[in-house]
């Protein structure tokens, strides 16, 4: 089975600091059709984007842009969000994963 986990899995409030895959995609993992688990491992590693993150200027994902109901970082913990620019898009999961607890 395809996985994007590095064998350094922390949960950092929702979110793996060591594959960027939310505690869901995570437990979840097993669960998931191939085409599933390929659609997070080329989002984890950029090679398909929405936007670029406004943190660090590598593609990131935003499922609502996709046109889904809910996002990836919906899961998370809030993070706080106050350095950034007000309505600037999502954060990719890297930077989301860096910033303190709201
Ligand atoms: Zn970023």
């Amino acid at each position: 089975m395809k996985t994007p986990c590095i064998a350094a899995c922390k949960n950092s409030h929702g979110i793996c600091s060591g594959c960027h895959r939310t505690m869901n995609e995570i437990v979840n993992w097993r669960h998931f059709s191939d085409a599933e688990r390929d659609t997070v491992i080329t989002h984890i590693q950029r090679q398909t984007s929405t936007h670029q993150c406004p943190s660090c200027h590598a593609p990131a994902q935003c499922d609502i842009s996709q046109g889904k109901a809910t996002c990836w970082c919906f899961e998370l913990e809030q993070r706080d969000t106050s350095s950034l620019v007000e309505n600037s898009a999502c954060l990719c999961r890297q930077c989301l994963t860096e910033l303190p607890l709201a």
